[in-house]
């Protein structure tokens, strides 16, 4: 490695209720900007239009109990019923290799990531009202009536843990909401300590 390239890559952590446009807005900033996902474990079932690997390793109960007696999970979480979770090898593989890593995990998760990895960025988005959540649930047409109560419901005990994030982005438009995000991570990759590589060592300016 030179010294002119980066070290390791750089962690984000996107939390915000179900419904609110991460998986939307992710899809944009990665149109943009070179970045990898991490693809969770769950054991809920795929959606319409859902792929396992893809969207999510879907999984059983039992395999993902094994996963936890086996450590080989950076965090995990039961929301709504079902586990989820993200895979510690495939993180560290990553951001070993100078690549920045996504995760878009719940805040019980985003808890965990933040005591074992401290130097990740935390980010909370959240829909422009409770309204327009309960109408982007609906109209995602994914979940029943008994499903999107228990989200919304969810919604509001989440809002309580924004204190513990670094950063509150709006999906009001999502072109908006991607370009905060863009923001946030560019001023992140020009921390001093994020490009000590470019004035230090054998390449120094
Ligand atoms: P999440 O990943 O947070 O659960 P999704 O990305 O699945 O949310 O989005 C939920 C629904 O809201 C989808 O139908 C999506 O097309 C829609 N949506 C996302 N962002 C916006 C936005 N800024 N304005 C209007 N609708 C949106
Ligand atoms: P959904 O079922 O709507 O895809 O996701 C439900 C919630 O689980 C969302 O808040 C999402 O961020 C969260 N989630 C997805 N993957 C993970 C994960 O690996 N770990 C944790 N803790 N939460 C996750």
């Amino acid at each position: 490695m030179t010294g002119k390239q980066k070290k390791k890559g750089q962690l984000i952590v996107l939390s915000g209720p179900s419904g609110t446009g991460k998986s939307t807005v992710i899809a944009e900033l990665m149109a943009q900007r070179e970045l990898f996902f991490s693809v969770s474990y769950t054991t809920r079932g795929p959606r319409v239009g859902e792929q396992d690997g893809v969207n999510y390793n879907f999984v059983t109960r039992q395999e993902f109990e094994r996963m936890i007696a086996a450590d080989e999970l950076l965090e995990y979480a039961e929301y709504v019923d079902n586990y989820y979770g993200t895979s510690l090898k495939v993180i560290n593989e990553k951001l070993d290799a100078g690549i920045d890593v996504l995760l878009d995990i719940e805040v019980k998760g985003a808890a965990k990531v933040r005591q074992r990895c401290p130097d990740a960025i935390f980010i909370f988005m959240i829909p422009p009202s409770f309204e327009e959540l309960s109408r982007r649930l609906h109209g995602r047409n994914t979940d029943n009536e008994a499903v999107i109560t228990g989200r919304l419901e969810k919604a509001r005990s989440e809002y309580k843990e924004i204190p513990n994030y670094d950063y509150l982005v709006v999906n009001d438009k999502v072109s908006h909401a991607v370009g905060e995000i863009e923001a946030i991570l560019t001023a992140a990759e020009c921390r001093v300590e994020n490009r000590k590589y470019i004035v230090e060592g054998d390449n120094a300016l």
